[in-house]
């Protein structure tokens, strides 16, 4: 369904009544989406740990929403259809299973559980329930790019082999430590990947290069994580947080008959000066700002039906074991295996 599509057949539906826990960053920003750029859905309650930070965003951005006084609150009530989870990652396991019990779908920013035991809660939960409820917030797969790199990658190339990849930042603040290397940033490739090429982990290792005197002392950096899938294909992902010339995510498959890589974001080239140049990124949300868009659309098309679509809770399930795993090889420098239990029929 294209985007024009699935708005229209979204404006005809009835209204969606979104609650959203946790209105930070990333909350206040779907808060305004829901509330200002997509169709099919209000804002019908708020709630943050912060009252003001809730009272702020009702001002600003929904006049009309309930403030709750606690997130379970907010779940349970009447007045609600769906939940948007954009608190921090260790409170999202109990508002998701909170949302699964109540029958309502739920929208959880990345990571699912910050735990692997945490996810396969939620996985069990939801197949216990027997219908999808839950999307998780990977966003790269409703990213232009990445969607056009799929499509050659699925028909054009041939079986893919490889994959060169890499995801860097122009720095990160003191309280960036080395696994989050993993947890915080690979964790779009973790996801991405499998769904690019339609393939689970088989293992991880991590291996550090010599180390830049641009980071500070707590973060090894730039590593290099090196990813097997089980159809054998080989993924290699430089991971580089304090690369200073911008932000830039490269993605190169390549196949048995071809190679294909991610396309850059569209900007402007320039002649100047005897020289030839284009901008590079530096803020990630600027990379992805579109996807938000599409991925939260996609939401509640799904959520209006009473269902899930795009990023299963099994997908966040497998994101947390294998970040789990290549955490454990950052520690070891040794090859770690990744075992992934049988998929519940669920999410066949
Ligand atoms: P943030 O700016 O710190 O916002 C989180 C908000 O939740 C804060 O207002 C915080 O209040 C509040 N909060 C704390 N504990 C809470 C609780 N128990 N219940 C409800 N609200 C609570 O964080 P953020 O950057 O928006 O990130 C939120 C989540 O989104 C994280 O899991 C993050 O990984 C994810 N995220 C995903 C992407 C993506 O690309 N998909 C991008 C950004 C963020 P206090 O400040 O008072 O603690």
């Amino acid at each position: 369904m294209t985007i024009a599509q699935t708005i229209s057949a979204a404006t005809s539906a009835r209204s969606l009544r979104v609650g959203v826990i946790g209105t930070g960053m990333i909350g206040r920003d779907h808060t305004r989406r829901l509330a200002q750029v997509l169709a099919g859905a209000t804002v019908a309650g708020l709630y943050d740990y912060s009252a003001e930070a809730a009272a702020a965003v009702q001002a600003e951005l929904a006049p009309d929403a309930a403030v709750f006084a606690t997130g379970e609150a907010l779940i349970a009530s009447p007045e609600v259809d769906a939940v948007l989870v954009t608190s921090p990652g260790f409170t999202h396991e109990a508002y998701v299973l909170a949302a699964i019990a109540a029958g309502k779908p739920c929208f959880c920013e990345k990571p699912l559980a910050t735990t692997a035991e945490g996810a396969r809660r939620i996985v069990e939960a939801e197949a216990a329930h027997g219908t999808r409820l839950v999307q998780v917030g990977f966003m790269r797969r409703y990213d232009a790019g990445y969607r056009m790199l799929k499509e050659v990658v699925d028909s054009r190339i041939g079986q893919p082999l490889m994959v060169h990849a890499a995801h860097r930042n122009p720095s990160v603040p003191d309280q960036y430590v080395t696994p989050m290397a993993i947890h915080d940033t690979l964790i779009h490739e973790i996801d991405v990947f499998r769904w690019l090429l339609d393939d689970d982990y088989v293992s991880a290792q991590v291996i550090f290069p010599r180390k830049s005197s641009n980071a500070h002392d707590k973060v090894a950096d730039p590593q290099i994580v090196l990813l097997e899938t089980a159809k054998g294909i080989r993924i290699d992902v430089e991971v580089f947080v304090n690369c200073r010339y911008g932000y830039d995510i490269q993605c190169q498959v390549v196949g048995e008959d071809g190679l294909a890589n991610l396309p850059e974001p569209m900007s402007i080239t320039m002649r100047k000066d005897a020289a030839l140049s284009n901008p590079i990124l530096t803020d990630w949300k600027d990379r992805f700002v579109a996807s938000y868009d599409v991925e939260l659309q996609d939401w509640i098309q799904a959520a209006l039906a009473g269902t899930a679509s795009g990023p299963s809770a099994w997908d966040g399930y497998a994101a947390a074991i294998t970040s789990d795993a290549c955490v454990a090889a950052q520690e070891s420098g040794e090859i770690v295996r990744i075992d992934l239990p049988a998929r519940p029929a669920l999410y066949a």
